[in-house]
């Protein structure tokens, strides 16, 4: 059905299934839904002609089918994606003008090829960039052209350069590799907290606003992920801060999803090195039991029991012990705990 278009550009291996719509509709002066239809309705005639034993199919409209589509993705898989707006390396599309599967990645935000950070705003009205607006090179927002004056700032990004990899591998299928991802992903959350000091919402403003900046926040939370001295050092250094100002469950709720699964995430490790770190010097807080037990995973009886055995004058009607005194025996307690 596809083929009722005149002029069929290659698609490109790694280029995004809208993207190829999107030229396909300029260079036969259609719209892009009047394509998309086309595509779709050659999906039932297809399967229809399979039926009758005969592949009716061209290796065109294969190639554009098989072209990776974010849209196409269940909800597990969404959040890996920008699905609203369309980022870009300016440099790639000077290069070969079309839209790269990667880009539409959230968390690839700098240029694996060109070490440059992506663009995603148009800078006349600071406007998200739409993929039509790069097609047309000029903002759908504002008139303005959007292309020719992007200045590309040199960003590396090792999360950017993991995602380019893991979706260039040849030994797992796509879904795999959006597990994979998902589960980095996953993992880099907390670490993306304590670059900004639990803040998530700075983090998320940042990657609307500014990409390069953004960038720079990523690298330093995988470069963190890989020092577990340094995170530990920064947790402690912020909880210690935050604690003049809050209680412990307040302090560390950034984190709270991690509390509840601590063997889910590198990071528990991290958390409780911290807390039981003695680092918190400068103000003292009451860490509850039940959180205790939920990230060391003990269990309250047994806990309770340690506790009184290394401190037996130790009250803990509130369900709570100050900070500094855990930090101090958590050694001994937890040997306790572990050796029944
Ligand atoms: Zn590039
Ligand atoms: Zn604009």
């Amino acid at each position: 059905m596809i083929d009722k278009l005149l002029v069929r550009p290659n698609p490109h291996n790694d280029e995004s299934q809208e993207s190829f719509l999107y030229r396909l509709a300029i260079q036969n002066h259609r719209t892009i839904s009047d394509v998309s239809t086309l595509l779709s309705r050659s999906d039932s005639v297809s399967s229809r002609t399979r039926n009758r034993g005969d592949n009716g199919t061209s290796s065109f409209e294969k190639a554009a089918r098989g072209l990776f589509n974010k849209r196409e993705w269940n909800d597990r898989f969404k959040i890996l994606f920008d699905l609203q707006f369309q980022k870009f390396c300016a440099l790639c599309f000077a290069e070969n003008p079309y839209v790269r599967t990667l880009w539409d990645f959230k968390k690839y935000v700098s240029c694996h090829k060109h070490g440059v950070a992506l663009t995603n705003i148009c800078d006349t009205c600071a406007r998200p960039i739409r993929i039509s607006s790069l097609f047309r090179r000029t903002c759908v927002d504002c008139n303005s052209q959007v292309i020719s004056k992007i200045n590309s700032v040199a960003s590396q990004d090792p999360f950017s350069e993991l995602i380019a990899k893991t979706m260039e591998r040849k030994d797992i299928s796509i879904t795999e590799q959006l597990d994979v991802l998902l589960m980095e992903t996953e993992q880099l959350k907390p670490y993306l907290r304590l670059v900004e000091n639990g803040n998530m919402k700075a983090v998320m403003d940042l990657r609307k606003s500014n990409l390069y900046e953004y960038a720079a926040l990523q690298s330093k939370a995988i470069h963190l992920m890989h020092d577990g001295q340094r995170s530990i050092q920064l947790l402690a250094d912020q909880l210690d801060d935050r604690l003049s100002k809050l209680t412990t469950g307040n302090a560390i709720s950034p984190y709270r999803f991690v509390i509840n699964n601590p063997s889910g995430y590198k990071f528990s490790k991290v958390l409780k090195a911290s807390l039981a770190s003695n680092q918190m010097v400068r103000n003292d807080g009451e860490l509850s039991l039940k959180l205790i037990c939920t990230l060391w995973q003990i269990e309250e009886k047994a806990l309770r029991k340690a506790f009184k055995e290394v401190l037996p004058g130790i009250s803990l009607k509130k369900n709570q012990v100050p900070l500094s005194t855990f930090a101090r025996y958590s050694k001994q307690i937890f040997t306790i705990c572990k050796a029944r």
